[in-house]
């Protein structure tokens, strides 16, 4: 829905929005346990916004117990098909309706600008619920080809309690990929945000519970990696944990599952992601357009975000002009102003981390061509930078902030061996009018999305989810996204002659 509101309309919410910060457990706004609390500020202003539940093991644990209670007594699993399609379609109807709200309370909580989570996030959010919520009473189970004797039901079973541990930069939509499966599938679900984010999922879970989501099967508990996502990873009765975030502490997850109860493992992690540009690209204004897109949209903040333009030296000039030009059309300020679209880094800490990559550009001595600006607080304008050599700090570690770094390539061959010189591998970007030339680019990259004349990460259809170290153990959005919440079991049954009774022979 693309009904944007005005800068004031925006603001006289934020003014009225009950900006509630206590964790969700078991059906009841809760605080932790110990009774600590943290800030969660507006980083677009550094103002304070609420005082967030920092719980810890003893809420994790208490937690894991409602869940499982949930999960066991069949109060959401064992609900008609139906039934928890249309629980789980009046949600995503609520969010809809909540659209305004939540879209001020992501872009206070975040920086990311209003138009942005009202139009990509809110919308995606409601709109992956209930695409999820459809799959339910349509999925069918197998049976395998075991011949006259026997009959073999190959079924899908909820894997039981899910940890769902987020990143900051998409609060709304990352636990949507994750709690639309995982409820359609049946699971009781725990929801760890990011610290820096953790008030849309905590609205979220209690717009399920007003739709009907029973108490225990969708818990936000909120607080630290270290003091309740540490004690998720190493719970002994968690089933599985679904985790976005960073390649360090998805490693981390693994060592848990290793060190506990072998749960299993979905990992989405960072990326480094490349746009490759041909010289008989169709369209450059169309090609400098999606770049800018790929790499400046929520100010970079984002896994599959480009960050390696690689192209044809012969057409580098005339593309980074075009660039440029598309770059002074996204307006940088207020993120509360719908006519802006770079709003405010997450946090201080994230502004210093993506700042120290922008002051390399003088250091290494490369082309500063567009931006470069980071005096305005927790802003840092759109940059673009030329000359970056494959052992550029530039070019090898993820920056998520608006930097776009720019190397130039001769032949074909050597523009797939820059794209893929990279320990990840979530998304590439491969622009030229050639077919053949596209679809070999595309399957030579690796990459788990590659998009052709155009930057996307697909739709909630497709799969997403990366190779090498940017990935692990499944992926999120699509049906596919279905298997990761779910263990497969096989039921035999005998049919030969010796089990059936004379009397029905
Ligand atoms: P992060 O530091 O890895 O944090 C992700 C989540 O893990 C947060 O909820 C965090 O909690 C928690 N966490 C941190 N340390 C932990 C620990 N020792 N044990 C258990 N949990 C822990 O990443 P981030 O700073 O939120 O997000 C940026 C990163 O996410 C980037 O590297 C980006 O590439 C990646 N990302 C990947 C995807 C994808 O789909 N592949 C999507 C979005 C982002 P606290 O922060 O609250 O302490
Ligand atoms: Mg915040």
């Amino acid at each position: 829905m693309s009904d944007l509101l005005t800068v004031g309309e925006y603001k006289a919410i934020a003014h009225s929005l009950n900006l509630g910060g206590n964790a969700f457990i078991d059906g009841v706004a809760r605080p932790a346990a110990s009774g600590k609390t943290f800030a969660t500020t507006n980083p677009a202003t550094g103002d304070e916004l609420a005082q967030v539940a920092a719980c810890g093991a003893a809420d994790v644990d208490f937690t894991v117990k409602k869940a499982r209670e949930a999960f066991e007594d069949g109060r959401w699993r064992n609900l008609h098909p139906s039934e928890r399609k249309r629980v789980l379609l009046a949600f995503a109807k609520l969010i809809d309706r909540n659209r305004h709200d939540l879209a001020v309370l992501e872009s206070l909580d975040s920086g990311k600008p209003v138009a942005e989570c009202q139009s990509i996030d809110v919308h995606e959010t409601a709109n992956t619920i209930r695409w999820h919520a459809e799959t339910i009473d349509k999925i069918y189970d197998n049976t395998a080809p075991v011949g006259h004797g026997a009959m073999a039901l190959v079924v899908r079973e909820p894997i039981g309690v899910v940890g769902c541990v987020l990143p900051w930069n998409f609060p709304l939509l990352m636990m949507a990929w994750k709690i639309g499966p995982a409820l359609a599938a049946g699971c009781s679900v725990i929801v760890k945000p990011a610290e820096e984010t953790s008030l849309t999922a905590i609205r979220l879970a209690e717009l399920a519970h007003e739709a009907g989501v029973p108490a225990g099967i969708l818990n936000v508990v909120t607080g630290s990696g270290a003091e309740v996502g540490q004690p998720i990873g190493l719970h002994p009765d968690i089933d599985m944990v679904s985790f976005t975030g960073s390649t360090e502490t998805g490693k981390r997850f693994l060592r848990y599952s290793a060190d506990s109860n072998m749960k299993r493992v979905v990992l989405e992690c960072g990326g480094k992601n490349p746009a490759v540009v041909f010289a008989d690209a169709e369209d450059l204004d169309q090609v400098a357009e999606q770049v800018v897109l790929g790499a400046f949209w929520n100010m970079g903040e984002n896994c599959s975000a480009t960050s390696r333009l690689i192209v044809h030296a012969s057409i580098k000039d005339d593309l980074l002009a075009r660039i440029e030009a598309y770059m002074r059309e996204w307006r940088m300020g207020d993120p509360l102003d719908p006519t802006n679209r770079v709003g405010a880094l997450v946090s201080r800490e994230h502004y210093e981390k993506v700042k120290g990559f922008v002051d390399r550009i003088g250091k290494e001595k490369l082309g500063l061509v567009a931006g470069g600006n980071t005096e305005g607080g927790a802003f840092i304008e759109p940059t673009l930078v030329d000359g970056v050599t494959r052992d550029s700090t530039l070019f090898r570690e993820e920056i998520f902030g608006p930097v776009l770094s720019v190397t130039s390539f001769t032949d074909a061959s050597e523009a797939i061996a820059l794209a893929n010189d990279s320990s990840y591998g979530l998304a590439a970007s491969v622009y030229t009018g050639n077919l053949k030339r596209a679809l070999r680019a595309a399957r030579e990259i690796r990459a788990g999305t590659v998009t052709v004349n155009c930057f996307g990460e697909g739709d909630v259809t497709t799969p997403f989810g990366g190779f090498k170290e940017s990935g692990f153990g499944g992926r999120d959005k699509s049906i596919f996204a279905h298997d990761q919440y779910t263990e497969l079991k096989t039921i035999w049954i005998d049919l030969s002659d010796r089990a059936v009774d004379e009397s029905v022979r």
